[in-house]
């Protein structure tokens, strides 16, 4: 699923499971990079290949009334300090406890700013120093990836709620830092949902035409490859952004677009995965009449529940 590209990349895992009797496991992986990289023409890159960029994160979230109601029991605990979660199994009669181990566990206490805070703002900040950054959430439908990726978008005032996700808080903190340093930059978005092998701009504007909405919400985007070793979507819509606001109301639209898609389509949000994009551009210095110009991308990717991930395509 991680696939490294040859550009400067880190990523990071967020995998998602609940306090409920089935749990779903996400044991942690194995930390090996791609055999691919060996024959890097690149010598600087193999020092660089031996840090580890890829950090699996495990939240699980807490009971929902309903679940509370009917007193299921619960059979996960996470040990926050040890970075360990642990799943109660009885197995003949017996108590068998299996042990997990993350790179950072979040127990159903945690707040949606505690885990920015302590798991996305880092690497946020590597965006802005130029690194191309990638956020999976991973888990079961109902274990709370769109929470955590999205959660309360909207904001009043333009001030972010405790429920805000993500994606909202990643938004505000790029142009906090870029406007506290008075940076000459720019910004581009783009939002896409990726179902039943078609891709859909969630970004694109609104057609109001008479046909069916099935038809209305797809525009087909076509995936292909620059030739480059880079993937190119064509037809994908990408907004250039200039205030938080402006990118907050974009979400909503992305957002109300992929929920309308869902409830015409039972259910889609199980089965598709939807990527959030922000490229910025960071004017470095001027060197004689040559601009410096900095890129960093942060990638938000809310995967297709993990009951469904053999038919969505994802591999490893
Ligand atoms: P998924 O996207 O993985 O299918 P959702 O994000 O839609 O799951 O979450 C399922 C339900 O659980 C939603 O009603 C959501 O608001 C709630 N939920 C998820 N995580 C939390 C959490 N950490 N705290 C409170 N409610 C949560
Ligand atoms: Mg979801």
């Amino acid at each position: 699923m991680m696939s490294m590209t040859p550009d400067q990349s880190k990523k990071v895992g967020l995998g998602m499971v609940t306090a409920s009797p089935s749990p779903f496991l996400t044991p942690r992986p194995e930390r090996r990079r791609p055999e691919s990289r060996g024959s890097d023409r690149n010598p600087h890159r193999q020092d660089k290949d031996k840090e580890t960029n890829v950090q699996v994160l495990l939240r699980c979230r807490p009971l929902s009334d309903d679940e509370q109601r009917s007193n299921v029991p619960k059979v996960v605990s996470c040990n926050e300090n040890k970075r360990e979660v642990i799943v109660m199994q009885t197995v003949a009669n017996k108590q068998v406890d299996r042990v997990f181990n993350f790179d950072k566990v979040f127990g159903p206490k945690a707040q949606q700013r505690s885990i920015y805070d302590q798991a996305i703002a880092p690497i946020v900040n590597e965006v802005l120093d130029g690194f191309n950054c990638t956020v999976f959430a991973y888990g079961q439908t109902g274990t709370g990836k769109t929470y955590t990726m999205e959660g309360g978008m909207r904001n009043k005032g333009g001030d972010l709620t405790a429920e805000a996700g993500v994606i909202p808080r990643a938004v505000r903190q790029i142009f906090d830092i870029l406007e506290a340093q008075n940076a000459d930059y720019s910004m581009k978005v783009t939002f896409l949902e990726l179902y039943n092998e078609e891709i859909t701009d969630l970004l694109s504007p609104e057609d109001n035409s008479p046909r069916p909405i099935e038809e209305r919400v797809k525009k087909p985007v076509a995936l292909m490859e620059d030739g480059k070793g880079s993937v190119l979507l064509r037809g994908l819509e990408e907004e250039s952004v200039y205030s938080v606001n402006e990118i907050y109301a974009l979400l909503e639209r992305g957002a109300s677009k992929r929920r309308t898609a869902e409830t015409l389509l039972n259910k889609r949000s199980s089965r598709s995965h939807s990527v959030f994009t922000i490229t910025v551009y960071v004017k470095e210095t001027v060197i004689g009449d040559e601009e410096l110009i900095k890129c960093g991308k942060l990638n938000l990717v809310d995967l297709a529940g993990s009951e469904n991930i053999l038919r969505s395509g994802a591999r490893e």
